[in-house]
């Protein structure tokens, strides 16, 4: 009851601090939950904080078994030497009351050391019994061999005690040393001998060496500092382990540890010897029957030793272990520590990232680095007209117009094959199904570990209004704006076009030339104004005679029409030449002085070819076969059709000149041993000139001869010579072109079927400036520059400088030069 209210009221006490405690444990239960780590603190401490109660239960039960053992020990040896105390007494007072009943002066010697011999045997430790007279002699020794040295006793404390009281019963001696038994330490039993008056007769003594108690003290496992005492109640000590003679007969009456069994009757308690200063865990008990008790003491420090040594090691592990876990835990927070920084800074990069992207006027978007997007920015909304969040998850090119998938396609390999970025140029189709041009950037954002595109950026604008302004621009760039007709320069790509398209598969193409006849009467007639309206006319109706998508009706020059008609035969090109004429007659517009109709007609050349038939035909060649049938059709009588009876072979060049033998005659001169001496080293040194200073990668000085065209001196060309009917250079000399450029020779229909353009790589850029000689003024070859992509037109000071050149060329060819006085 007592201890249920103290329980009560320290619960009263510590309520406000329980309180606090738990107000304090909630928050850390709240942390836990939230950062692992402290948990794993947690956790250690736990784990230690069950470790120490572990060893301190360890520590109880050390010390309870330690209490358990002494006690045990104590009873034992209590048990043993009372009883054998007991003996001793029972056998000397057997002694005793034999000699006083049989009145000890009349005893037979023989007799008394039977009795004694007897007696003396009945115990376990009795050394030996002796009969003292009333004045202290050795009236009888039961050893035989004791020495006879004088024998006075009167100076022990037995004789004097039993001297003294008739009433002492069984007196226990203080410790001495035996002078009959050779000075060996001996503890004396004794009780009184009375004469049938009740004087004073002597005493009888049992005597023990003390070496065989001690030696039964010693057998006992008391650790290295335990102790064992056997003490008389007095407190004086009989014996003791450890031995030490200086502790035999020591008063202990004073020690604290003494007083204290006394007075509480405890039989167990710690306390320090006055010993030896060594604090001991005590176990007192008292002889049943007999003044002594025995105290069996062991050091607390050796109680503990086991447990400590388990305990070290124990514990030791445990805090390795624990301060091991939480190390890795401080680690490891640190690290979670250093990811919730770089995850705050990517939050506020994205956060960044989306402020800019949704005040952006251009659609953004980021996808995986498959183009799947997974955010889209709000302006997508407007240009794919459909909401934001329906885009995520799509795929770039799912809405991607058919035509366009693969331009989008490829950007996205480029991007994954280490592209960073790139824009292209693309429609998508609606959910209305209307079309959008977009202009995307493309940007890949690459891993910086292992440097692969794991995401794409794309930033989107629609140029659709832009696209159609740029296509409305390019139409006009091929229009003719009299006529409303293509122009020439439409006309002449899309020759080019359907000629190389012909030859690779092979088909026909037929071409209609178309001159308004007499029509410069007509201006003169009805005025240039009125010429004008009479062209329009004209081209509408040739116009509305074509049919097909694929045939081109273009203004050629001046009052010329050209009818492209790709895919048509001979036979299908002269009827439509003839529905193309009729039609215009049939316009009726007053042409009085062209007769005999008095109404505007116009002659038509037709021409038809196959280009697929000979590779070395070019589509001019076609161009002047339908010129030769319109100037027939001209001097039949006009009005009229005129067919092309072939189309000549390769006609490229134009027709040899007369002075074609004399130039020929010029060139032999300055052919010999080019490959050696100073005039090749020279040579060599201008072409390396025009290729440095103009910027291409092909130099090279030619000379032209009747079929075949030598390269002299040549930078980045492996050929020594082209035949020259395909040679550019050939194309030059036979001309009067001051300087010859062809920007892009694939657009160009004098070369664009030219096997040196049409091979891959094949030329695209050519400039070559005529050898002329000096002497005859004779176009000998040419120095020409040559790249594989196109290039601009030259400027004019880039003219004046390949001019230059091959003059230096001139000068050094001069060097090799056979005497032509004979020539000139
Ligand atoms: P022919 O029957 O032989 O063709 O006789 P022609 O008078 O038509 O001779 P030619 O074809 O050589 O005449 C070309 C004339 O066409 C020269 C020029 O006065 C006229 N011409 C060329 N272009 C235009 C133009 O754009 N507008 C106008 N009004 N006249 C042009
Ligand atoms: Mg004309
Ligand atoms: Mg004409």
């Amino acid at each position: 009851m007592v201890e249920v209210l103290a329980g009560a009221a320290i619960m009263n006490r510590f309520a406000p601090a329980l309180a606090r405690l738990t107000g304090s444990v909630a928050p850390a239960v709240r942390l836990a939950r939230r950062r692992p780590v402290f948990l794993g603190l947690l956790l250690s401490a736990s784990v230690l904080v069950v470790m120490v109660a572990a060893l301190l239960d360890a520590r109880r039960d050390a010390w309870a078994r330690a209490s358990d053992a002494s006690a045990n020990l104590a009873r034992a040896l209590e048990r043993d030497l009372s009883s054998e105390v007991r003996s001793i007494d029972l056998a000397l007072q057997a002694v005793a009351d034999t000699m006083a009943y049989a009145d000890g002066e009349r005893i037979s010697p023989e007799f008394r050391r039977l009795l004694i011999m007897q007696q003396v045997g009945a115990t376990r430790y009795l050394d030996a019994v002796l009969l003292l007279d009333d004045d202290g002699e050795v009236a009888f020794d039961s050893r035989q061999d004791a020495p006879a040295i004088p024998a006075d006793l009167t100076d022990r404390d037995y004789f004097a005690a039993h001297r003294d009281r008739a009433d002492l019963g069984l007196f226990v001696s203080k410790p001495f040393r035996s002078r009959r038994a050779g000075g060996q330490w001996t503890i004396g039993f004794s009780r009184r001998l009375s004469r049938p008056d009740g004087s004073f007769a002597g005493i009888v003594l049992g005597v023990i060496r003390l070496t065989r108690l001690q030696a039964t003290f010693e057998d006992m496992q008391l650790g290295p500092r335990g102790s064992m005492t056997l003490l008389r109640d007095d407190g004086l000590v009989l014996a003791r382990t450890p031995f030490d003679e200086r502790n035999l007969g020591r008063d202990l009456s004073h020690a604290p540890a003494f007083r204290r069994a006394q007075q509480a009757g405890v039989q167990q308690f710690v306390a320090i010897s006055i010993v030896d200063g060594v604090e001991r865990f005590y176990t007192q008990r008292h002889f049943e029957g007999v003044p002594l008790f025995i105290n069996v003491a062991l050091a607390v420090h050796d109680v503990y030793s086991a447990w400590r040594r388990k305990a070290a090691v124990i514990g030791g592990v445990t805090l390795l272990l624990v301060g091991a876990m939480a190390v890795l835990l401080i680690r490891l927070h640190r690290e979670l520590g250093r990811r919730q920084v770089l995850e705050q800074a990517a939050r506020s990069s994205e956060t960044a990232f989306r402020l800019l992207t949704e005040n952006s006027g251009d659609g953004v978007c980021r996808l995986d680095a498959g183009g799947r997007r997974l955010y889209t920015s709000p302006a997508s909304e407007a240009i794919f007209g459909r909401p934001a969040e329906e885009l995520v998850g799509r795929h770039l090119l799912d809405d991607v117009s058919p035509e366009d998938v693969s331009v989008v396609r490829d950007a996205i390999a480029r991007l994954r094959e280490g592209e960073t970025t790139t824009r292209i140029e693309y429609r998508i189709v609606l959910p209305d199904l209307e079309q959008v041009w977009v202009e995307t950037s493309l940007r890949a954002i690459l891993n910086p570990v292992t440097g692969r595109a794991e995401g794409i950026i794309a930033v989107k604008r629609d140029v659709t209004e832009r696209k159609a302004l740029e296509g409305r621009l390019a139409a006009l760039a091929r229009t003719d704006g009299l006529t409303g007709l293509s122009n020439r320069r439409a006309f002449d790509e899309a020759l080019a076009l359907e000629w190389s398209r012909a030859r690779r598969e092979s088909t026909p193409v037929s071409l209609l030339l178309l001159d308004v006849d007499r029509f410069k009467l007509f201006n003169d007639t009805y005025g240039h104004p009125a010429g004008d309206a009479c062209l329009r006319a004209v081209a509408g109706a040739v116009a509305a005679a074509v049919h097909r998508p694929a045939d081109l009706v273009a203004r050629y020059g001046g009052e010329e029409i050209v009818v492209l008609l790709p895919n048509t035969s001979a036979a299908g090109a002269e009827m439509l030449a003839e529905q193309v004429r009729a039609a215009v007659e049939a316009v009726g517009l007053k042409h009085t002085a062209n007769l005999p109709l008095g109404v505007v007609t116009v002659s038509v050349g037709a021409a038809t070819a196959l280009p697929a038939a000979d590779p070395d035909l070019f589509a001019e060649a076609l161009v002047a076969a339908a010129d030769a049938a319109l100037y027939s059709a001209k001097h039949s009588g006009r009005n009229r059709v005129a067919v092309a009876a072939s189309v000549p072979p390769p006609a490229a060049l134009p027709p040899v000149p007369a002075e074609e033998e004399v130039r020929l005659a010029a060139v032999a001169a300055y052919e010999g041993p080019w490959f050696a001496g100073r005039g090749k080293e020279e040579l060599d040194r201008v072409t390396r000139l025009a290729a440095a200073l103009l910027g291409t990668p092909i130099a090279a000085i030619s000379l032209v001869g009747e079929d075949w065209q030598e390269f002299v001196s040549r930078v980045g060309l492996e050929q020594a010579g082209t035949p020259k009917d395909i040679s550019f250079c050939g194309h030059l000399v036979a001309s009067d072109e001051e300087i010859l450029v062809v920007p892009n020779a694939a657009l160009d229909p004098r070369f664009s079927a030219n096997p040196l353009v049409a091979s891959t790589p094949g030329i695209r850029f050519y400039a070559g400036a005529p050898l002329v000689c000096p002497l005859t003024g004779q176009r000998l070859g040419s120095l020409c520059i040559i790249d594989q992509v196109p290039r601009p037109a030259l400027n004019p000071s880039q003219r004046a400088l390949l001019a230059d050149l091959a003059a230096l060329a001139v000068d050094a060819l001069a060097h090799r030069r056979a005497p032509i006085a004979a020539l000139v």
